[in-house]
């Protein structure tokens, strides 16, 4: 099978405060949920390994690593911002889940699979260089990105985030690495109000209004990340896909459904096509509406299968 889901049910043992929207049911739904609809016969399911410290070394400061783990508790919780909580298992499921994208991004480039979702948490698009926040421990997708850059033969990557927030984390990491473009569209002004306008040549920035629907979300799309896309010939391309643009998120304020999730992995898979070999890797990052998060997902794995 050409097409992988990673996953893997220590992801659970990362559980923030009771009733905080970053769940192991976020992705308990997801499974869930491709097991009712067929979806997880058509692909092939891998369970993700730890990541390598090799990996989690090229992406973020050693300080860093070290910090988080000296703060990891033996029970109870540590906050580490005022949303971001360390339970006793929260960095085993933070390695599976950056453990899943190295992986899929080794195999994919092997030529044994052509494209991956890794439907992991915790998410990773915020985590910056030096710093957890906003749900995020390790940048999952950045260290997709660098896992890449370690091969012989790739010398250009592109991250594509739809998630309605921001990809901070992302930019702060790539900010002065012109072989990553990194593309992130997100409602404006909102969380995390931090790197949405750093510049540079490879970080394309798409702010729009509370309340953007379908048309408006696709005309931005069109306009900043094809010829972005275009210009920078990426060799493998990485996507952040947080589905909290979903009307019915409670956290994002976007007007989005399932079809404009199957139309930006559309595109995205039809960029690949151009430009990538059709190699495309995905991780999750939010989406807090169980229903709407699971049938978003089915969009996206539907649209990479296609
Ligand atoms: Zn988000």
């Amino acid at each position: 099978m050409d097409v992988a889901l990673f996953s893997h049910p220590k992801y659970d043992l990362h559980r923030m405060s009771e009733g905080h929207p970053e769940c192991p049911e976020r992705t308990q739904a997801i499974l869930k949920h491709f097991r009712t609809t067929g979806l997880l016969e058509m692909v092939a399911t891998r369970e993700s390994r730890p990541v390598t410290p090799e990996a989690l070394a090229r992406t973020h400061q050693p300080a860093y690593l070290r910090s988080l783990a000296d703060c990891a508790p033996a029970s109870g919780l540590v906050p580490i911002d005022a949303d971001t909580l360390l339970a006793p298992g929260s960095l085993q499921a933070a390695n599976l889940a950056a453990g899943a994208v190295e992986e899929a991004v080794d195999l994919v480039l092997k030529g044994d699979l052509k494209r991956a979702f890794c439907a992991g948490r915790p998410p990773g698009h915020h985590a910056e260089f030096a710093d957890a926040m906003g749900f995020c421990f390790f940048n999952n997708v950045a260290v997709a990105a660098r896992t890449a850059l370690a091969h012989r033969d790739i010398e250009r990557v592109a991250i594509l985030d739809f998630d309605v927030h921001h990809g901070n984390g992302t930019v702060d990491i790539f900010e002065k690495s012109p072989e990553v473009l990194v593309c992130s569209s997100f409602q404006h002004p909102f969380y995390p109000h931090r790197h949405f306008d750093t510049p540079g040549e490879h970080l394309v920035h798409t702010p729009l209004p509370a309340r953007t629907g379908s048309r408006a979300f696709r005309r931005a799309i069109e306009r900043d990340w094809i010829p972005a896309v275009e210009r920078h010939r990426p060799q493998l391309l990485l996507v952040s896909a947080g589905f909290d643009a979903h009307t019915r998120d409670p956290l994002g304020q976007f007007d989005l459904t399932e079809d404009d999730f199957t139309w930006i992995t559309g595109l995205i898979v039809s960029l690949a096509n151009d430009h990538a070999a059709g190699r495309i890797v995905s991780t999750l990052e939010g989406g807090y509406h169980l229903g709407a998060l699971a049938r978003s997902a089915e969009a996206h794995l539907r649209a990479l299968l296609a």
